[in-house]
């Protein structure tokens, strides 16, 4: 497994493994693409499995994304740790780790940004503007110089895979994004690289969040459909923190592929939910009436 920091350098490797795999197997490879902001984790690793099994060349990249990250938020102190994720790559597989510096995505001079529609302008976009702008910018960015035919996203950012499935279609982009399931923690907890900001009593309320979308899960299944009801049964689970150094930003059951939130909700929709514990803010989501 190679480590590259230049999109030069990236462009080049990526080019001879393509040739040598043409070679050795007499058919043209798929190119995977597993980005990331690093600070790897078992639910990060799950789709760079994945993606190795699907692909015969894969990339993932490691990149804090400067312009995702608004103003007073936790760029400085988000974890970095290139060894460590390098390694956790190159066990599960990757052929390369693509983890280019700002100034090599964002050089002088650089003033293009995409800009997200109104699939932004809810749930994580309220309190993070212009936070899926740079996501997707990013994204465009990385697609462009990576060229892969998959791009490997988890279901924990489920609004960042809409917003960038949306964003591959409106932008005639040909790859195909691959949803991959949420891996969460023996008590149900999301794996986060920001669960690492959590204190001990922050970390025992944290399973919270996703007990709170089962419950709305068991309702549903139970034949509650009222979404103003199951918000109820979501938020009552989360009661005794709240008010306590927590709280909700919002608990919301929205429709799978526009987004938009629904009073009624049918099989498939999304149940998604996103709360302070201290300084940390912390999202998760299930799917309602899901076969598993
Ligand atoms: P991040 O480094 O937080 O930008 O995440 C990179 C990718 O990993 C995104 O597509 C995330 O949705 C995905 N991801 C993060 N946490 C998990 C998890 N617990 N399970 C599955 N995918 C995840």
């Amino acid at each position: 497994m190679q480590i590259l920091h230049t999109v030069d350098e990236l462009q080049r490797v990526a080019r001879e493994l393509y040739i040598s795999f043409e070679d050795d197997n007499h058919e043209a490879p798929q190119v995977g693409l597993t980005p990331t902001m690093g600070a790897l984790h078992l639910g990060h690793i799950s789709l760079v499995e994945q993606m190795m099994e699907e692909c015969g060349i894969g990339i993932v990249s490691l990149f804090v994304n400067p312009a995702q990250f608004g103003e007073g938020e936790d760029f400085d102190k988000y974890p970095r740790a290139l060894e460590a994720d390098a390694a956790l790559c190159e066990q599960a597989g990757a052929d390369i780790v693509f983890a280019p510096s700002a100034d090599e995505m964002y050089p002088a001079g650089y003033e293009t940004m995409l800009k997200a529609g109104s699939m932004a302008e809810r749930f994580c976009g309220l309190s993070r503007p212009g936070h899926f702008d740079g996501v997707i910018t990013v994204c465009c960015k990385l697609f462009n110089i990576c060229q892969p035919d998959f791009a490997y996203f988890g279901e924990k950012d489920f609004q960042q895979l809409c917003i960038v499935e949306r964003m591959l279609r409106d932008l005639h982009l040909d790859i195909q994004l691959v949803a991959c399931p949420i891996v969460r923690e023996e008590d149900g907890l999301a794996l986060s690289s920001r669960n690492k900001y959590l204190g001990d009593a922050e970390r025992a309320e944290a399973p919270k969040l996703h007990k709170a979308l089962q419950a709305m899960d068991a309702a549903f299944r139970g034949g509650e459909h009222e979404v103003k009801v199951l918000r109820g049964i979501g938020a009552h689970e989360l009661e005794p923190w709240t008010g306590n150094g927590f709280s909700l930003e919002y608990l919301e059951v929205a429709d799978p592929y526009t987004l938009e939130v629904k009073a009624e909700a049918a099989p498939g929709d999304r149940a998604l939910i996103a709360a302070h514990l201290g300084e940390t803010r912390l999202i998760d989501n299930i799917e309602l009436g899901s076969e598993e």
